[in-house]
């Protein structure tokens, strides 16, 4: 009967969370902040199910931003799927702490396949595919886990009093947060302006600094190079940064959390020219492959560069000389994170995912063009695949006013940033329906405060 009546109550979970998904374009993407706040009050009985639902129906799902809102362009996408879903609930069904083979066979190998399905996707070199050369890839939680790992590693690797870590100014901050928790001095060379106004690492730049330090008795141990960067989405030259690294014995990191997944295109391969001479590489499957929050892929080109320094062999835990992925992480549990991108791969196949990239490009392309139709407007930087950044010319004060007016409109979440002293808002397009209608709302609302700041 408590089987019965669990699978009754999932069911109708899962019911409403569909009917949630369908009511995303007939509801505002902000919270609504209802009335109804959840209960402080300490459960001491159980609560029947139904009230429970009722409470995530008219308190949970209305009091949250909705990242799979079509009028949601802020941060970078977070892309769910029913696929990813599935793939999470059968991780939790197994219920299984997947840190080493014994502890879950199937689990470990649910990583290796999808780490070679999505490393050969990428066109990854063989020395980052399972069977193919000395290193493989699992799943982490996030970009910031795969960074602070790697750099741990390079540091312990390196062996010395003096380490120094290098990234570009545009990097993401986890980069210097790992250099923080780490204790590490991190260089962070300016993104210097280009020809399209994408600002990736000099490595002209990265190499006077290295010869600096090096002067001051410093050791580089660590260099990471964005292929997306969060800001404008700048793709760094991973070869100039790669022989770098190589003259230097440094760890290269290539961070591509956001725009490495645009490597499964074929008009797009390039953007990971240089990733050979990667020593680890993340992607966050769960930004533009459909796997939902947390899913960040990351790649090594040796096992035995994390393993070597990650190993612990404890008692209490049998030894084998199998995959064991405790060895590849800084903690011990992992539930079997590769699942929901396993289950996305076979529903959509690669080329349902290309499709989904291909509809994101084109949504930046749509903002883009309507941008540049309007002489008012100018976009700061190239379009970096979906990414707009864009500004009203001349002086900060009219591109603040839009971007405080569109944070005060309930109908739309699309955030201001800054770059180089520019204010500007930053496009970035998630969950757009075929017609793109949602795009074109989007500067109908930015062309009414326009029209309005100019009268
Ligand atoms: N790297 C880049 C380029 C990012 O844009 C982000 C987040 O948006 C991160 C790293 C951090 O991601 P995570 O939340 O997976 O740590």
């Amino acid at each position: 009967k408590e089987i019965q009546e669990n699978l009754n109550n999932t069911k109708e979970l899962l019911d409403s969370i569909s009917k949630y998904f369908q009511s995303l374009s007939s509801i505002n993407v902000k919270p609504i902040n209802t009335p109804t706040p959840l209960s402080k009050d300490l459960p001491t009985t159980p609560i029947p199910f139904n009230q429970i639902l009722k409470t995530i129906e008219t308190s949970i799902y209305p009091n949250n931003l909705h990242w799979l809102h079509p009028m949601f362009f802020g941060f970078f996408p977070c892309s769910s799927s029913w696929p990813s879903i599935q793939g999470t609930l059968v991780s939790k069904a197994l219920n299984c702490l997947s840190f080493s083979t014994i502890s879950s066979p199937i689990g470990t190998e649910i990583e290796k396949i999808v780490s070679n399905w999505l490393g050969q996707m990428l066109n990854l070199p063989n020395q980052f595919i399972y069977d193919k050369g000395k290193g493989g890839g699992l799943t982490y939680g996030s970009a910031s886990e795969a960074v602070l790992t790697a750099m741990a590693c390079a540091r312990i690797k390196k062996n010395t009093d003096n380490p120094v870590a290098y990234t570009s100014s545009q990097s993401h901050f986890s980069v210097v947060k790992a250099a923080k928790v780490l204790g590490i001095p991190i260089r962070l060379i300016p993104g210097e302006r280009d020809e399209y106004g994408n600002y990736p690492l000099n490595p002209k730049k990265l190499m006077e600094q290295i010869e600096n330090d090096k002067a001051n008795k410093f050791v580089p141990v660590f260099i990471c190079g964005t292929v997306g960067t969060t800001n404008v989405g700048a793709i760094d030259d991973l070869v100039e940064i790669g022989k770098i690294a190589e003259k230097e014995d440094c760890w290269f990191h290539v961070d591509a959390a956001y725009a490495g997944s645009f490597a499964i295109l074929p008009e797009y391969k390039h953007i990971l020219n240089g990733i050979e001479l990667a020593t680890t590489l993340n992607i966050n499957s769960s930004k533009m492959l459909l796997c939902g929050f947390d899913c960040a892929n990351m790649w090594v080109k040796d096992s035995k560069l994390l393993t070597d320094y990650l190993t612990q062999n404890p008692d209490y835990m049998k030894k084998s000389n199998a995959t064991d992925y405790k060895d590849w992480q800084i903690p011990l549990g992992r539930n079997v994170k590769g699942l929901p991108l396993w289950m996305v791969i076979q529903q959509f196949g690669v080329e349902g995912l290309q499709k989904h990239l291909r509809n994101h490009i084109e949504a930046g392309k749509l903002m883009e063009k309507l941008v540049n139709e309007d002489e008012r407007l100018e976009v700061i930087s190239r379009r970096s695949f979906g990414l707009v950044g864009f500004r009203v010319k001349g002086e900060n004060e009219f591109t603040d006013e839009i971007i405080k007016s569109l944070a005060e409109n309930d109908e739309i979440f699309l955030l201001g940033s800054k770059n180089d002293g520019k204010s500007f808002l930053r496009f970035s397009p998630a969950n757009c329906p075929p017609d793109f209608s949602n795009v074109r709302r989007t500067f109908e609302l930015v062309k009414q405060c326009l029209d309005g700041l100019s009268n």
